[in-house]
Protein backbone atom coordinates (compact mmCIF):
# COMPACT_ATOMS: atom_id res chain seq x y z
CA UNK A 1 0.00 0.00 0.00
CA UNK A 2 1.31 3.33 -0.70
CA UNK A 3 1.93 5.59 2.22
CA UNK A 4 0.39 9.21 2.22
CA UNK A 5 1.87 11.73 4.62
CA UNK A 6 -0.67 14.96 5.49
CA UNK A 7 0.30 17.59 8.09
CA UNK A 8 -2.92 19.64 9.89
CA UNK A 9 -1.71 23.15 10.71
CA UNK A 10 -2.89 25.01 13.68
CA UNK A 11 -6.14 26.63 11.99
CA UNK A 12 -7.60 23.20 10.77
CA UNK A 13 -7.34 21.53 14.75
CA UNK A 14 -8.18 25.19 16.55
CA UNK A 15 -10.68 23.06 18.37
CA UNK A 16 -12.68 20.04 18.88
CA UNK A 17 -15.45 20.21 15.99
CA UNK A 18 -12.81 20.83 13.56
CA UNK A 19 -10.37 18.40 14.89
CA UNK A 20 -12.68 15.84 14.13
CA UNK A 21 -13.62 16.89 10.68
CA UNK A 22 -9.67 16.39 10.09
CA UNK A 23 -10.59 12.86 12.02
CA UNK A 24 -13.03 12.32 9.15
CA UNK A 25 -10.77 13.37 5.93
CA UNK A 26 -8.12 11.29 7.29
CA UNK A 27 -10.41 8.14 7.58
CA UNK A 28 -11.49 8.83 3.96
CA UNK A 29 -7.80 8.82 2.88
CA UNK A 30 -7.56 5.64 5.06
CA UNK A 31 -10.78 4.73 2.82
CA UNK A 32 -9.26 5.32 -0.76
CA UNK A 33 -6.56 2.21 0.20
CA UNK A 34 -3.45 4.05 1.77
CA UNK A 35 -1.08 3.89 4.75
CA UNK A 36 -1.89 7.08 6.19
CA UNK A 37 0.63 9.31 8.98
CA UNK A 38 -0.69 12.70 10.35
CA UNK A 39 1.31 15.62 11.04
CA UNK A 40 -0.82 17.61 13.38
CA UNK A 41 0.22 21.12 14.77
CA UNK A 42 -0.83 22.54 18.34
CA UNK A 43 -4.13 23.73 18.34
CA UNK A 44 -4.99 27.50 16.76
CA UNK A 45 -2.67 29.88 19.02
CA UNK A 46 -1.09 27.50 21.61
CA UNK A 47 2.44 27.86 20.57
CA UNK A 48 1.75 31.84 20.19
CA UNK A 49 -0.10 31.07 23.76
CA UNK A 50 2.56 29.28 25.68
CA UNK A 51 5.58 31.88 24.35
CA UNK A 52 3.27 34.52 26.07
CA UNK A 53 3.25 32.19 29.51
CA UNK A 54 6.98 32.09 29.37
CA UNK A 55 7.63 35.12 29.05
CA UNK A 56 5.70 36.35 31.74
CA UNK A 57 7.90 33.93 33.88
CA UNK A 58 11.13 35.10 31.75
CA UNK A 59 11.94 38.24 29.68
CA UNK A 60 14.88 36.21 28.20
CA UNK A 61 13.60 32.93 28.38
CA UNK A 62 16.34 29.65 28.22
CA UNK A 63 15.62 27.78 24.91
CA UNK A 64 15.83 24.41 26.39
CA UNK A 65 13.25 24.84 28.63
CA UNK A 66 11.47 26.99 25.83
CA UNK A 67 11.88 23.59 23.75
CA UNK A 68 10.47 21.63 27.03
CA UNK A 69 7.05 23.93 26.87
CA UNK A 70 6.58 24.51 23.01
CA UNK A 71 6.28 20.57 22.27
CA UNK A 72 3.67 20.41 24.72
CA UNK A 73 1.43 22.27 22.27
CA UNK A 74 1.92 19.39 19.68
CA UNK A 75 1.24 16.86 22.30
CA UNK A 76 -2.02 17.76 22.88
CA UNK A 77 -3.22 17.79 19.59
CA UNK A 78 -1.59 14.60 18.53
CA UNK A 79 -3.42 12.36 21.62
CA UNK A 80 -7.20 14.27 20.77
CA UNK A 81 -6.47 13.45 17.06
CA UNK A 82 -6.08 9.79 17.59
CA UNK A 83 -8.98 9.82 20.20
CA UNK A 84 -10.84 11.25 17.23
CA UNK A 85 -9.79 8.95 15.11
CA UNK A 86 -10.46 6.04 16.97
CA UNK A 87 -13.86 7.30 17.59
CA UNK A 88 -14.84 6.99 14.02
CA UNK A 89 -14.24 3.19 14.15
CA UNK A 90 -10.34 3.73 12.70
CA UNK A 91 -7.04 2.35 14.62
CA UNK A 92 -4.73 5.34 15.04
CA UNK A 93 -1.64 5.35 17.29
CA UNK A 94 -0.08 8.91 18.66
CA UNK A 95 3.63 9.84 18.56
CA UNK A 96 5.94 12.59 19.88
CA UNK A 97 8.21 13.72 17.39
CA UNK A 98 11.01 11.22 19.63
CA UNK A 99 9.08 8.25 19.41
CA UNK A 100 8.50 9.14 15.75
CA UNK A 101 12.92 8.98 15.24
CA UNK A 102 13.03 12.36 14.63
CA UNK A 103 16.57 13.30 15.00
CA UNK A 104 17.79 16.98 15.40
CA UNK A 105 21.08 18.92 16.00
CA UNK A 106 20.80 20.61 19.37
CA UNK A 107 20.39 24.15 18.61
CA UNK A 108 16.84 24.96 20.39
CA UNK A 109 14.26 26.93 18.97
CA UNK A 110 15.44 26.86 15.82
CA UNK A 111 16.89 23.01 15.56
CA UNK A 112 17.26 21.49 12.07
CA UNK A 113 16.59 17.63 11.14
CA UNK A 114 19.86 15.26 10.78
CA UNK A 115 17.82 12.15 9.76
CA UNK A 116 14.87 10.07 10.93
CA UNK A 117 14.83 6.60 11.99
CA UNK A 118 11.03 6.26 11.67
CA UNK A 119 11.14 2.23 12.78
CA UNK A 120 7.88 2.45 15.09
CA UNK A 121 6.15 4.66 12.73
CA UNK A 122 6.45 1.55 10.19
CA UNK A 123 6.02 -0.52 12.00
CA UNK A 124 2.01 0.72 13.42
CA UNK A 125 1.62 1.51 9.89
CA UNK A 126 2.19 -2.51 9.56
CA UNK A 127 -0.08 -3.29 11.97
CA UNK A 128 -2.94 -1.27 9.92
CA UNK A 129 -3.23 1.95 12.44
CA UNK A 130 -2.99 5.50 11.17
CA UNK A 131 -0.30 7.00 12.97
CA UNK A 132 -0.41 10.86 14.31
CA UNK A 133 2.63 12.50 14.68
CA UNK A 134 3.30 15.79 17.00
CA UNK A 135 5.04 18.14 14.28
CA UNK A 136 7.37 20.63 15.07
CA UNK A 137 9.83 18.90 17.40
CA UNK A 138 12.76 16.34 17.39
CA UNK A 139 15.34 14.85 19.50
CA UNK A 140 18.90 15.81 19.73
CA UNK A 141 21.95 13.22 19.74
CA UNK A 142 21.74 14.00 23.88
CA UNK A 143 18.09 13.34 24.35
CA UNK A 144 17.42 16.89 24.92
CA UNK A 145 13.89 17.35 23.48
CA UNK A 146 14.06 20.37 20.57
CA UNK A 147 11.59 22.36 18.16
CA UNK A 148 11.93 22.93 14.69
CA UNK A 149 11.53 26.74 14.12
CA UNK A 150 8.30 28.29 14.03
CA UNK A 151 5.72 27.21 11.19
CA UNK A 152 8.63 23.43 11.52
CA UNK A 153 5.44 21.00 11.13
CA UNK A 154 5.69 21.50 7.50
CA UNK A 155 9.02 19.92 7.82
CA UNK A 156 8.13 17.06 10.08
CA UNK A 157 5.74 16.12 7.35
CA UNK A 158 8.56 16.20 4.58
CA UNK A 159 10.88 14.75 6.27
CA UNK A 160 8.70 11.93 7.43
CA UNK A 161 7.49 11.54 3.50
CA UNK A 162 10.87 10.93 2.55
CA UNK A 163 12.16 8.46 5.08
CA UNK A 164 8.76 6.50 4.63
CA UNK A 165 9.26 7.12 0.75
CA UNK A 166 5.42 8.36 0.67
CA UNK A 167 3.79 8.92 -2.71
CA UNK A 168 3.18 12.57 -1.75
CA UNK A 169 2.68 14.47 1.65
CA UNK A 170 -0.23 16.98 1.63
CA UNK A 171 0.01 20.28 3.76
CA UNK A 172 -3.57 21.53 4.75
CA UNK A 173 -4.18 24.46 5.90
CA UNK A 174 -6.96 27.32 6.04
CA UNK A 175 -6.19 28.34 2.78
CA UNK A 176 -6.23 26.34 -0.51
CA UNK A 177 -2.88 26.75 -1.61
CA UNK A 178 -0.04 29.21 -2.29
CA UNK A 179 -1.25 32.64 -3.72
CA UNK A 180 0.65 35.33 -5.54
CA UNK A 181 0.49 37.22 -2.56
CA UNK A 182 -0.64 36.83 1.50
CA UNK A 183 -4.90 36.99 0.26
CA UNK A 184 -4.86 38.33 3.55
CA UNK A 185 -3.22 41.32 2.85
CA UNK A 186 -3.75 41.60 -1.50
CA UNK A 187 -7.20 40.74 -1.84
CA UNK A 188 -7.27 40.39 -5.59
CA UNK A 189 -4.24 37.59 -4.96
CA UNK A 190 -4.50 34.55 -7.38
CA UNK A 191 -3.91 30.91 -6.47
CA UNK A 192 -0.54 29.57 -8.30
CA UNK A 193 -1.74 25.97 -9.67
CA UNK A 194 1.71 24.22 -9.88
CA UNK A 195 4.85 25.61 -8.61
CA UNK A 196 8.80 24.24 -9.07
CA UNK A 197 10.61 23.80 -5.33
CA UNK A 198 13.12 26.96 -6.07
CA UNK A 199 10.06 29.23 -6.47
CA UNK A 200 8.24 27.87 -3.92
CA UNK A 201 11.79 27.93 -1.45
CA UNK A 202 11.98 31.24 -2.45
CA UNK A 203 8.51 32.73 -1.50
CA UNK A 204 8.64 30.62 1.39
CA UNK A 205 11.55 32.49 2.88
CA UNK A 206 10.82 35.80 1.80
CA UNK A 207 8.06 34.99 4.60
CA UNK A 208 5.16 33.56 2.74
CA UNK A 209 3.92 31.20 5.60
CA UNK A 210 2.02 28.93 3.93
CA UNK A 211 4.80 26.67 3.59
CA UNK A 212 7.85 26.63 5.48
CA UNK A 213 11.13 27.05 3.72
CA UNK A 214 12.99 24.05 5.47
CA UNK A 215 10.59 21.96 4.73
CA UNK A 216 10.77 22.97 0.76
CA UNK A 217 13.95 22.48 0.93
CA UNK A 218 13.93 19.17 2.20
CA UNK A 219 11.26 17.86 -0.57
CA UNK A 220 13.58 19.43 -2.86
CA UNK A 221 16.34 17.28 -2.12
CA UNK A 222 14.37 13.71 -1.82
CA UNK A 223 12.01 14.90 -4.83
CA UNK A 224 8.72 14.33 -3.02
CA UNK A 225 5.74 15.70 -4.33
CA UNK A 226 4.13 18.63 -1.90
CA UNK A 227 0.05 19.49 -2.05
CA UNK A 228 -0.50 22.68 -0.77
CA UNK A 229 -4.36 22.17 0.06
CA UNK A 230 -7.61 23.41 1.72
CA UNK A 231 -8.41 20.92 4.86
CA UNK A 232 -12.02 21.66 3.35
CA UNK A 233 -10.94 19.90 0.21
CA UNK A 234 -10.72 16.48 -0.74
CA UNK A 235 -7.97 14.16 -0.53
CA UNK A 236 -6.01 12.31 -3.06
CA UNK A 237 -3.20 13.16 -5.24
CA UNK A 238 -5.30 13.64 -8.07
CA UNK A 239 -7.81 15.70 -6.40
CA UNK A 240 -9.03 18.37 -9.11
CA UNK A 241 -10.21 21.04 -6.42
CA UNK A 242 -7.67 24.10 -6.37
CA UNK A 243 -4.53 23.53 -4.41
CA UNK A 244 -0.77 24.03 -4.98
CA UNK A 245 0.81 21.20 -6.57
CA UNK A 246 5.26 21.99 -5.41
CA UNK A 247 7.63 19.32 -7.39
CA UNK A 248 10.28 19.11 -9.95
CA UNK A 249 9.03 21.78 -13.29
CA UNK A 250 10.81 22.69 -16.13
CA UNK A 251 11.92 26.33 -15.69
CA UNK A 252 9.78 28.79 -16.37
CA UNK A 253 9.85 31.50 -18.87
CA UNK A 254 13.04 33.91 -17.22
CA UNK A 255 12.30 36.69 -15.71
CA UNK A 256 8.39 37.14 -14.81
CA UNK A 257 8.12 37.38 -11.13
CA UNK A 258 5.43 34.94 -9.82
CA UNK A 259 4.71 36.18 -6.13
CA UNK A 260 5.06 38.98 -3.96
CA UNK A 261 6.44 37.75 -0.16
CA UNK A 262 7.00 40.12 2.90
CA UNK A 263 8.31 39.70 6.47
CA UNK A 264 7.05 42.00 9.33
CA UNK A 265 9.27 41.14 12.22
CA UNK A 266 12.76 41.74 11.23
CA UNK A 267 15.65 43.73 12.90
CA UNK A 268 18.21 45.36 10.17
CA UNK A 269 21.76 45.10 12.04
CA UNK A 270 24.41 47.28 10.93
CA UNK A 271 28.25 47.47 12.02
CA UNK A 272 30.50 50.21 11.22
CA UNK A 273 33.74 49.28 9.67
CA UNK A 274 35.36 49.56 12.86
CA UNK A 275 33.74 47.65 14.70
CA UNK A 276 35.28 44.39 13.55
CA UNK A 277 33.03 42.27 11.14
CA UNK A 278 33.99 38.63 12.56
CA UNK A 279 33.86 39.58 16.21
CA UNK A 280 30.10 40.86 15.17
CA UNK A 281 29.23 37.50 13.40
CA UNK A 282 31.07 35.63 16.32
CA UNK A 283 28.74 36.82 18.44
CA UNK A 284 25.55 36.54 16.24
CA UNK A 285 26.77 32.57 16.56
CA UNK A 286 27.19 32.31 20.00
CA UNK A 287 23.65 33.49 20.42
CA UNK A 288 22.31 30.82 17.74
CA UNK A 289 21.22 34.05 15.62
CA UNK A 290 21.12 33.41 11.66
CA UNK A 291 21.21 36.58 9.52
CA UNK A 292 19.94 36.61 5.83
CA UNK A 293 21.14 38.99 3.06
CA UNK A 294 24.76 39.84 4.72
CA UNK A 295 26.38 42.13 3.24
CA UNK A 296 29.79 43.10 3.93
CA UNK A 297 31.53 46.20 2.26
CA UNK A 298 35.24 46.57 1.39
CA UNK A 299 35.61 48.95 4.24
CA UNK A 300 34.71 46.13 7.01
CA UNK A 301 30.74 47.74 7.04
CA UNK A 302 28.20 44.64 7.33
CA UNK A 303 24.19 44.64 7.02
CA UNK A 304 22.08 41.68 7.49
CA UNK A 305 18.62 41.30 8.25
CA UNK A 306 17.43 39.28 11.60
CA UNK A 307 14.36 37.42 11.24
CA UNK A 308 13.14 37.80 14.90
CA UNK A 309 10.76 34.43 14.15
CA UNK A 310 13.01 32.20 16.02
CA UNK A 311 14.53 34.67 18.33
CA UNK A 312 12.72 34.74 22.04
CA UNK A 313 15.92 36.29 23.99
CA UNK A 314 16.10 39.71 21.97
CA UNK A 315 17.14 41.39 25.18
CA UNK A 316 19.72 39.03 25.80
CA UNK A 317 21.19 39.67 22.71
CA UNK A 318 21.00 43.67 22.70
CA UNK A 319 22.85 43.90 25.88
CA UNK A 320 25.75 41.68 24.82
CA UNK A 321 25.52 43.65 21.59
CA UNK A 322 25.91 46.60 23.09
CA UNK A 323 28.71 45.90 25.75
CA UNK A 324 31.00 44.73 23.15
CA UNK A 325 30.89 47.12 20.60
CA UNK A 326 28.81 49.91 21.90
CA UNK A 327 27.35 52.24 18.82
CA UNK A 328 29.29 50.77 16.42
CA UNK A 329 26.37 47.70 15.66
CA UNK A 330 22.46 49.19 15.87
CA UNK A 331 19.56 47.40 15.72
CA UNK A 332 17.15 49.08 13.16
CA UNK A 333 13.67 48.08 14.31
CA UNK A 334 11.25 49.73 11.83
CA UNK A 335 11.64 48.34 8.43
CA UNK A 336 10.17 45.02 6.93
CA UNK A 337 11.14 42.99 3.76
CA UNK A 338 9.23 42.98 0.63
CA UNK A 339 10.43 40.67 -1.48
CA UNK A 340 9.18 39.53 -5.55
CA UNK A 341 10.45 36.19 -6.40
CA UNK A 342 11.17 34.46 -9.84
CA UNK A 343 13.43 32.16 -11.76
CA UNK A 344 15.70 34.71 -13.15
CA UNK A 345 14.43 37.44 -12.41
CA UNK A 346 17.64 39.76 -12.59
CA UNK A 347 18.64 38.92 -16.15
CA UNK A 348 18.31 42.56 -16.30
CA UNK A 349 17.39 45.63 -14.34
CA UNK A 350 14.05 45.65 -15.24
CA UNK A 351 12.25 44.26 -12.13
CA UNK A 352 14.33 46.12 -9.82
CA UNK A 353 13.51 49.35 -11.66
CA UNK A 354 10.22 48.80 -12.04
CA UNK A 355 9.45 47.55 -8.25
CA UNK A 356 11.79 50.90 -6.75
CA UNK A 357 9.96 52.84 -9.16
CA UNK A 358 6.56 51.87 -7.62
CA UNK A 359 7.17 51.80 -4.60
CA UNK A 360 8.94 55.42 -4.77
CA UNK A 361 5.69 56.80 -6.19
CA UNK A 362 3.42 55.11 -3.79
CA UNK A 363 5.35 57.14 -0.96
CA UNK A 364 7.77 54.12 0.54
CA UNK A 365 10.44 54.92 -0.57
CA UNK A 366 13.38 51.61 -0.12
CA UNK A 367 16.01 52.17 2.40
CA UNK A 368 17.66 48.86 0.81
CA UNK A 369 17.65 46.80 -2.10
CA UNK A 370 19.36 43.41 -2.73
CA UNK A 371 19.17 40.78 -5.51
CA UNK A 372 19.55 37.23 -5.88
CA UNK A 373 18.96 34.99 -9.31
CA UNK A 374 15.25 34.32 -7.81
CA UNK A 375 14.50 37.10 -5.79
CA UNK A 376 14.56 41.36 -5.14
CA UNK A 377 14.73 42.32 -1.70
CA UNK A 378 13.21 45.85 -0.92
CA UNK A 379 13.67 46.88 2.90
CA UNK A 380 10.95 49.16 3.47
CA UNK A 381 9.52 51.39 6.11
CA UNK A 382 7.07 48.84 8.57
CA UNK A 383 4.16 50.87 8.81
CA UNK A 384 4.20 50.81 4.69
CA UNK A 385 4.81 47.28 4.26
CA UNK A 386 1.39 45.87 3.39
CA UNK A 387 0.35 48.58 1.27
CA UNK A 388 3.49 48.03 -0.64
CA UNK A 389 2.78 44.24 -1.14
CA UNK A 390 0.10 45.97 -2.81
CA UNK A 391 2.03 47.96 -4.77
CA UNK A 392 3.64 45.65 -5.88
CA UNK A 393 1.05 42.91 -7.01
CA UNK A 394 -0.28 45.26 -9.20
CA UNK A 395 2.51 46.56 -10.50
CA UNK A 396 4.19 42.82 -11.25
CA UNK A 397 0.88 40.47 -11.12
CA UNK A 398 -2.17 42.92 -12.35
CA UNK A 399 -1.48 44.39 -14.81
CA UNK A 400 0.58 43.61 -18.62
CA UNK A 401 4.31 44.60 -18.13
CA UNK A 402 4.79 48.12 -19.13
CA UNK A 403 7.74 48.85 -21.41
CA UNK A 404 10.61 50.91 -18.54
CA UNK A 405 12.23 53.44 -20.50
P1 LIG B 1 -0.95 26.52 9.28
O1 LIG B 1 -1.33 26.84 10.70
O2 LIG B 1 -1.96 25.70 8.58
O3 LIG B 1 0.45 26.00 9.15
P2 LIG B 1 -0.04 29.15 8.52
O4 LIG B 1 -0.70 30.24 9.28
O5 LIG B 1 1.34 28.73 8.91
O6 LIG B 1 -1.03 27.91 8.52
O7 LIG B 1 -0.01 29.50 6.96
C1 LIG B 1 -1.22 29.81 6.29
C2 LIG B 1 -1.34 31.31 6.12
O8 LIG B 1 -0.27 31.78 5.31
C3 LIG B 1 -2.58 31.75 5.42
O9 LIG B 1 -3.64 31.96 6.29
C4 LIG B 1 -2.14 33.04 4.70
O10 LIG B 1 -2.65 34.20 5.34
C5 LIG B 1 -0.64 33.04 4.83
N1 LIG B 1 0.09 33.29 3.58
C6 LIG B 1 1.14 34.13 3.46
N2 LIG B 1 1.57 34.18 2.21
C7 LIG B 1 0.77 33.34 1.49
C8 LIG B 1 0.73 32.97 0.11
N3 LIG B 1 1.60 33.44 -0.79
N4 LIG B 1 -0.22 32.08 -0.27
C9 LIG B 1 -1.10 31.58 0.62
N5 LIG B 1 -1.10 31.91 1.94
C10 LIG B 1 -0.19 32.78 2.37
N1 LIG C 1 2.92 25.11 16.34
C1 LIG C 1 4.14 25.58 15.71
C2 LIG C 1 4.03 27.04 15.35
O1 LIG C 1 3.03 27.66 15.66
C3 LIG C 1 4.56 24.75 14.53
C4 LIG C 1 3.62 24.80 13.34
O2 LIG C 1 2.47 25.23 13.47
O3 LIG C 1 4.04 24.38 12.25
O4 LIG C 1 4.94 27.60 14.80
MG1 LIG D 1 2.38 26.90 9.10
Amino acid sequence: MSIVVQKYGGSSVADVSRLKQVAERVMRTRRQGHDVVVVVSAMGDTTDDLLALARQVSANPDRRELDMLLTAGERIAMALLSLAIRELGGEAISFTGSQSGIITNDRHVDARIIEVRPFRVEDELARGRVVVIAGYQGVSYRREVTTLGRGGSDTTAVAMAAALGAEYCEICSDVDGVYTADPRVVPGARRIASLSYEETQELAESGAKVLNAQAVEFAKDKGIVLYARATASPPGAESAEGGTVVRRFPPRMPGAVVGVASERDVLVLEARGDSDAAAVLAALDEHGVAGKQLHQSGAGEVTLVISRENLHDEGRLRADLAARFGGRVRLIDDLGALSVVGAGINQSFENLRRGSEALTAAGATPRGVATSSFRITWMVPRATLDDSVRTLHRAFLEQPSPALP
